[in-house]
């Protein structure tokens, strides 16, 4: 058993099971074995189910953010969009089945059809930063392609995957189709990728487990999806609206604590706007609400976890501090916002993804020099530029090596859009319309005419 713990608090509230290699196997194997049946389903009958699955989720709205706010800490605004999230996703997604269509091919002597055929199980690990969406973007594509899913959720935030393998389940979802695994990835994530029913692992996390499950997975040809760090850029340029920028820099880069893969925790600006930025920067960091996620108003809760916070902290000793924000002092994992001038860019907390509520400023002098400095990391997953200059934004946009940009906003994610990372950041898309193929393989199929 796992002891499940509110950050907010720090105190144990319940436990889950944690399961050994025998139950990994047998969740993987029943999960194959309900997969020709699955696979089977009319398409007009597997779309309505998944239809349901998201009604059964919208009605269940409520139970899963509060459970999000106490395992996760996140605010209660931000669990009920997540859970909302699920439910969106599941419904774009069960248009699919009835618009899976392959292609004819012209050919002399017969008809050639091309077919998207389901891989089997898929096995979808999970991390604990955003539990609830970061499932559904895997699960509800790969089931409305016509695969059969097990998921691993992260060990720390296990509550709201299970709650949703119920719901399934309460849909009418037959058994075996969607089954939900906790246990450790030492273990059962490694699982998904050794055993050679899983045909596919879709995985979130950490750059360093994305290699190695991608390592491991070469072995069986598996195919993966891999959605890792990131240490995206906020560009603003003298030109821009300042007033702004600045204002919704700190929802950039502390939402959900900065434990977000998208966090635009680098700041680039241009050296003649950066004394006037940095002052309109200063007000609403010090206002940004870090309190009780249960509570409407809050828009930051704690870390994660004990050790989380000490990493956090380590970047932020011995750096230079330009200001923080307030945050609770007693019980729970409580970090204020904070924002470090970096003065190279080989300072640790601007080269790495902190994972935490920091952000790194650092000038620029012109638009190749922004570009230069943006593209100079390992990471390309996501990022925003400031510009009332509509050639300089989309030249920048073309030259920043990231999967998802914004212009003048900072909204990364919308489920009918595709979304991923390029470099280190990942492999493959989530999201939209192109996610889908990826749960499938083309079959092409050539009839001969006869004489
Ligand atoms: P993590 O890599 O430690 O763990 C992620 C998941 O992988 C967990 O479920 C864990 O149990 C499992 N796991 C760990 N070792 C494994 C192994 N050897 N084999 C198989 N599975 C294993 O990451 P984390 O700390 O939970 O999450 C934070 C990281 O996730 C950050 O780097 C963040 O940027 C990244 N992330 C990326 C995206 C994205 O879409 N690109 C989204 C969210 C989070």
């Amino acid at each position: 058993m796992t002891d499940v713990i509110n950050p907010a608090t720090g105190e144990v509230f319940t436990t889950v099971p944690s399961l050994d290699l025998a139950a990994t196997d047998a969740a993987i194997e029943t999960a194959q074995r309900a997969f020709p049946a699955w696979r089977a389903v009319a398409p007009g009958d597997r779309a309505r189910l998944l239809r349901r699955f998201a009604a059964v989720v919208d009605q269940h709205l409520e139970e899963l953010a509060e459970l999000e706010v106490r395992n996760a800490g996140h605010t209660i605004g931000n669990a009920r969009w997540e859970a909302g999230n699920v439910r969106d996703v599941l419904d774009y997604y069960a248009g699919a089945p009835e618009r899976l269509s392959g292609r004819q091919i012209p050919v002399a002597g017969g008809l050639d059809v091309t077919f998207h055929e389901p891989l089997g199980v898929v096995g979808i690990i999970v991390p604990w930063n955003f539990p609830m969406p970061i499932a559904g973007w895997g699960f509800a594509p790969a089931l409305a392609a016509g695969n059969t899913v097990v998921l691993k959720p992260a060990e720390l935030t296990p509550l709201t995957a299970i709650r949703l393998g119920e719901l399934a389940l309460a849909a009418e979802l037959p058994e075996g189709v969607f089954t939900i695994v906790p246990g450790k990835g030492s273990v059962v994530g490694q699982r998904f990728v050794t055993h050679p029913a899983v045909r596919k692992v879709c995985f979130t996390g950490s750059t360093e487990v994305g290699k190695s499950i991608m390592a491991g997975a070469a072995d069986q040809v598996k195919r993966v999806t891999l959605e890792l760090g990131g240490k995206s850029a906020n560009i603003v340029f003298a030109d821009a609206d300042l007033e702004r920028a600045a204002a919704s820099a700190p929802g950039s880069v502390f939402d959900n604590a900065g434990q977000d893969c998208c966090a635009r925790s680098r700041l680039l600006v241009q050296e003649s706007v950066y004394d006037k930025f940095l002052a309109l920067l200063e007000p609403a960091v010090r206002a940004f609400r870090v309190t009780d996620p249960a509570q409407a108003d809050a828009e930051m809760g704690p870390l994660i976890s004990a050790a989380h916070k000490k990493t956090v902290t380590s970047y932020v000793e011995g750096s230079d501090v330009a200001f923080r924000g307030s945050a609770p002092e007693s019980g729970g994992w409580w970090f204020p916002p904070t924002v470090l001038l970096a003065h190279s860019t080989e300072d640790r907390h601007w080269r790495e993804e902190v994972f935490g509520p920091v952000l790194s400023v650092l000038p620029f002098k012109d638009e190749e020099d922004a570009v230069r400095l943006a593209n100079d990391t390992e990471y390309g997953l996501s990022g925003s530029l400031w510009t009332r200059d509509l050639g300089r934004a989309l030249r920048v946009s073309r030259a920043v090596e990231t999967g998802a940009l914004s212009v003048n906003s900072h909204s990364s994610v919308r489920y009918w859009t595709p979304f991923g990372g390029m470099k280190q950041s990942g492999l493959g898309r989530e999201l939209g319309p192109d996610a889908l193929l990826s749960f499938t393989d083309v079959k092409n199929v050539f009839l001969a005419m006869g004489d």
